[in-house]
C-alpha cells in the first residue's frame, strides 16, 4: 500500500486547491511546498500587486476628488505603510490557507519535492509513495538575454520590484502584458516617471486590438514605447541605467532609469523537481497534459502555470479542481464534463482604468473563420458608471459574436469593476449562449454590467 493516495508537488493556487479538494473527499494528501504556502499568487504575484494598487488608487482618487465634492487636503502616501499593508494581506491569506489545508486534513511538508517514478516522490531527501502524483511547481519569470540585463542591481523582475524600499523616480518597464502594465500603472500613481517599453504594436496581446488601444491611451502618467526591441542596459556612475533600444523605425533611442523592470513573460519551472529523470514529457510551453490534466506518465498529473496552458491563478484553481476529480471519481468526472475549456477563462488587468475579458479578440475570431458581427458601446450608457468617473470616463464594451450561430465569441471590457463584471460573460461562453439569449438576461441596475447587455443590443441583426 503506498503512503498516500496523492503527493502534490507545490503549494501554490493549483497544488493548494487540489489538496483541499482531495482533502474534503478524505483522500490521504500531502501537498510539499519548498517556499510558502499560496505559490507566487499570494506571495509575489496576484496579491501582493493588488494590495500596492489599492493603496495607490486611494492616492489617486484622495488626490482627484474635487469634482465630486470632496476636498483632500495634505493627500500623502507612506511608503513603508503601503509595503506593510501589502504584508499584512499576503500574511492573513497564506495564514488561510494553511488553516484551509488542515480543515481539509491535508498534510503540508515545507520542503522540496522531486519526482522519481510514477508513485513515487522524494521530500526532503525520503522516498514516500502514492498512488497519484500531481505536479504544480509553477512557473519563474523569464531573463532574456539582454547585454547588460543579467546580475544588474538596477534591472528587477516583479518580486524585486515588489519590494523596493522607496518609489523610484524614473521607472522603464520591459514588457506591456498584464505584469507589466500593472506595475506601470501603479508606479505611476505613486509619481514615478513610468515608460513602457513593448516589441509588439500594440500593449496587451490578448485584448482585443480596439480596446488595447483605449487601454493605453486611458492610462495616465505612462509613456509608452510600441513595437520597440530593447538591445541593451548600460549602468552610470551616478547610480541610474539607460535603457538602449531601437524604435518601430530602426533608429536606437534611449531611455533613463532609476530602477527597470523586466516584465517579458514566465516560464513554466520544469527543472530540479526530477522531470527529465522520470520521463515526464515537457513541451516548449511546459508540462504536456491533455484537457484532464493527465500527463504522459500513468496517474502523474500536472496543472497550473506549469502546463502552460494558461498562466493564471484562476486557471491553475481551475486545472486543480480537474486533476483531483478525475482522481476522486473517474466516471463521473468523465460524465460531468470535467476537463480544461482554455477559451472561457477570463483574464482581467487591474490597472487604472482596469479591464478584462474572456473568449476570442475580433481577429482571434476571423482568424477562426467565423463570420464576425461586433459592438463596441461606451461605459457611458451605465448610469452608475457615469456617475462615478464623468461621461467622458474611459471604458467600454466590445462584443464579438458569430453572425450565422449568433454565438457570443469574446467580450473585452476597459473601465471599473471589469475584472468583478468579465464572470458573468465568461458564464455566457461557458454556456454557449447566442446574442439573444444574453439579450434575455436581466442584469442589476445601475451597474457597469449593463455595459455587457447594451453590447449585445447594440449589434445590428
Ligand atoms: C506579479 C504577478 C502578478 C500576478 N497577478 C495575477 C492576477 O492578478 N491574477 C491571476 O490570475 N494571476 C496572476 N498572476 C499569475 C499567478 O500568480 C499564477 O498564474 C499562479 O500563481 C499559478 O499558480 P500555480 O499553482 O500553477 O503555481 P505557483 O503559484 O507558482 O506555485 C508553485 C509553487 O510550487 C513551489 N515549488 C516549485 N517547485 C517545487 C518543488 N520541487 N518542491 C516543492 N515546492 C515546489 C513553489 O515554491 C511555489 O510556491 C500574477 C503573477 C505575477 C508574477
Amino acid at each position: 500500500m503506498a503512503d498516500y493516495d496523492v503527493i502534490i508537488l507545490g503549494g501554490g493556487p493549483g497544488g493548494y486547491l487540489a489538496a483541499e479538494r482531495l482533502g474534503h473527499r478524505k483522500l490521504k494528501v500531502l501537498l510539499v511546498e519548498q517556499e510558502s504556502l499560496g505559490g507566487t499568487c499570494l506571495n509575489v504575484g496576484c496579491i501582493p500587486t493588488k494590495s500596492l494598487l489599492n493603496s495607490a488608487k486611494l492616492y489617486a482618487h484622495a488626490q482627484h476628488s474635487e469634482q465630486f465634492g470632496v476636498t483632500a487636503t495634505g493627500v500623502a502616501y507612506d511608503w513603508t505603510q503601503v509595503q506593510a499593508w501589502k504584508a499584512d494581506v499576503v500574511g492573513k491569506l497564506v495564514a488561510g490557507v494553511g488553516a484551509s489545508e488542515k480543515r481539509a486534513g491535508v498534510e503540508v511538508a515545507h520542503a522540496h519535492g522531486s519526482l522519481v517514478a510514477p508513485g513515487v516522490v522524494e521530500v526532503a531527501g525520503e522516498r514516500k509513495t502514492a498512488d497519484h502524483v500531481i505536479i504544480a511547481t509553477g512557473s519563474v519569470p523569464v531573463l532574456p538575454p539582454i547585454p547588460g540585463a543579467a546580475d544588474n542591481p538596477l534591472v528587477v523582475d516583479s518580486t524585486g520590484l515588489l519590494a523596493v524600499e522607496s518609489v523610484p523616480q524614473r521607472l522603464v518597464v520591459i514588457g506591456g502584458g498584464v505584469i507589466g502594465v500593472e506595475f506601470a500603472s501603479l508606479f505611476a500613481a505613486f509619481g514615478a516617471q513610468v515608460e513602457v517599453i513593448e516589441m509588439l504594436p500594440e500593449i496587451l496581446p490578448f485584448m482585443d486590438d480596439d480596446l488595447a488601444a483605449r487601454t493605453r491611451k486611458a492610462l495616465t502618467g505612462v509613456t509608452f514605447r510600441l513595437g520597440c526591441r530593447v538591445t541593451g542596459i548600460a549602468n552610470s556612475e551616478d547610480g541610474s541605467a539607460t535603457v538602449v533600444y531601437t524604435d518601430a523605425k530602426g533608429a536606437e533611442q534611449r531611455a533613463e532609469a532609476d530602477l527597470v523592470l523586466m516584465a517579458v513573460g514566465r516560464r513554466p519551472l520544469v527543472q530540479g523537481w526530477g522531470a527529465e529523470e522520470a520521463g515526464l514529457e515537457v513541451g516548449p510551453r511546459g508540462v504536456v497534459v491533455d484537457d484532464t490534466m493527465r500527463t504522459n506518465l500513468p496517474n502523474v498529473w500536472a496543472v497550473g502555470d506549469v502546463t502552460g496552458r494558461s498562466l493564471l491563478a484562476h486557471a491553475a484553481y481551475r486545472m486543480g479542481e480537474i486533476a483531483a476529480a478525475h482522481i476522486i471519481d473517474p466516471v463521473a468526472a468523465r460524465r460531468n464534463g470535467q476537463r480544461l475549456r482554455t477559451d472561457t477563462i477570463p483574464w482581467a488587468v487591474y490597472s487604472m482604468p482596469e479591464a478584462a475579458g474572456v473568449g476570442l479578440t475580433e481577429a482571434q475570431a476571423k482568424e477562426r473563420g467565423h463570420d464576425v458581427i461586433t459592438a463596441t458601446v461606451p461605459l457611458a450608457v451605465s448610469g452608475r458608471f457615469v456617475a462615478e468617473n464623468g461621461v467622458r470616463g474611459p471604458g467600454a464594451v466590445k462584443l464579438i459574436a458569430d453572425r450565422g450561430t449568433r454565438a457570443v465569441l469574446g467580450v473585452h471590457m476597459l473601465g471599473s469593476y471589469a475584472p468583478e463584471t468579465i464572470w458573468g460573460a465568461a458564464t455566457a461562453l461557458e454556456t454557449e449562449l447566442t446574442i439573444d439569449d444574453l439579450r434575455q438576461v436581466v442584469f442589476p441596475h445601475p451597474t457597469v454590467s449593463e455595459g455587457i447587455r447594451e453590447a449585445a443590443w447594440a449589434i445590428t441583426d
